[in-house]
């Protein structure tokens, strides 16, 4: 099966009736941009950048992480590169760096946040990452945005990392796009407001699912009650797809679920147009794709929104992607 799957590696990721969705990778490391090549990612949709602090035992130099960013954005060839600022905190730990002890990590103290309270670091890797973006087509992204405040706020860090660069004579590109991940339902619930002041959404659905269910992800007792096909979610996701469309911005998908083939219909039916996936699911979901009908998953998603409860979406999904095998 594996060896069928990598006879499409090249072949455009594009449904019977000639729609197409990039498929980008998620990435933590140069060694999972290897696999994602392999496995034919157009560009990376979410650089997740807390391994390179997780992997040392101080915080990563400005120099440290321009090479990094810098290779990625080199073995990409042009395409595009998303790098997540920071998001340190709830399940992910630094060794060096005392978090406060809290009652609830996932809300606590992390991602965006610390980034705004520990601004110097956050402009040494903004310095870092608007540096590599001389060597390639770099995006900056938010993490666990809930304002437009929050927004405002980086992006005046993000002027001034520009600023210094500029007058120290530093190549990078003053254009730089900046994105939002929306995985908070405030974040879901002001999609129209947020809309005006990035470049793209990418939807976290990881977090999202998380905190609109109030389901902790890594709580295994309750792990049953973490239902992606919620008709919650699906109408959360379809407002922020809308909240996109309407200002003209492009919306991606790079919680866990876009790797879920089932799922397939419901990003074609929304007419989303990248996801960003674990390499390993990257192949799977074209190979779904080359078999299903965009048509056909605007009809089905129709009906999942007549749906009342997860296990009446998930029983049309599961049939749908049966009946295009
Ligand atoms: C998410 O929340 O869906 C996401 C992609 O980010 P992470 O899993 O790193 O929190
Ligand atoms: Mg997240």
């Amino acid at each position: 099966l594996r060896e069928q799957l990598l006879t499409i590696v090249e072949v455009p990721s594009v449904t019977q009736d000639g729609v197409s969705l990039t498929l980008a990778a998620n990435i933590s490391s140069l060694k999972e941009l290897e696999a994602a090549l392999s496995n034919g990612a157009e560009g990376v949709g979410l650089f997740r950048t807390e391994f390179l602090y997780m992997d040392r035992n101080r915080f990563p130099s400005e120099e440290e992480q321009f090479e990094v960013y810098r290779s990625v954005a080199q073995k990409l060839n042009g395409e595009s590169l998303i790098i997540r600022t920071l998001d340190i905190g709830g399940d992910k730990q630094l060794d060096y760096y005392e978090l406060p002890e809290e009652e609830n990590p996932f809300l606590g103290f992390r991602a965006i946040r610390f980034s705004l309270e520990r601004k110097d670091l956050f402009k040494t890797q903004l310095r870092a990452i608007l540096r590599a973006s001389y060597y390639g087509d770099v995006q900056i992204m938010y993490p666990l945005i809930t304002s437009v405040d929050e927004i405002r706020e980086a992006n005046e860090v993000l002027a001034e990392a520009k600023r210094e660069l500029t007058e120290e004579g530093i190549a990078h590109r003053s254009d730089i796009k900046a994105g939002i991940m929306v995985e908070v339902p405030a974040a879901v619930a002001i999609a129209d407001l947020l809309a005006e002041e990035v470049s793209f959404f990418s939807i976290g659905t990881n977090d999202l699912i998380q905190f609109t269910l109030a389901v902790d992800r890594m709580n295994e007792q309750i792990s049953h009650m973490y239902e992606p096909y919620h008709p919650a979610i699906l109408r959360m996701i379809r407002t922020v797809t809308n909240a996109a469309k309407a200002q003209g911005i492009p919306v991606s998908i790079c919680g866990e679920i876009a790797g879920d083939v089932n799922a397939l219909p419901i990003w074609l039916g929304l007419g989303i147009e990248e996801l960003s996936l674990s390499a390993q699911a990257i192949l799977p979901v074209k190979e779904s794709m080359l078999r299903t009908r965009a048509s056909d998953s605007r009809k089905l998603l129709e009906e999942m929104f007549r749906c009342k409860t997860a296990g009446e979406v998930r029983a049309l999904a599961n049939q749908f992607h049966a009946e295009a095998a």
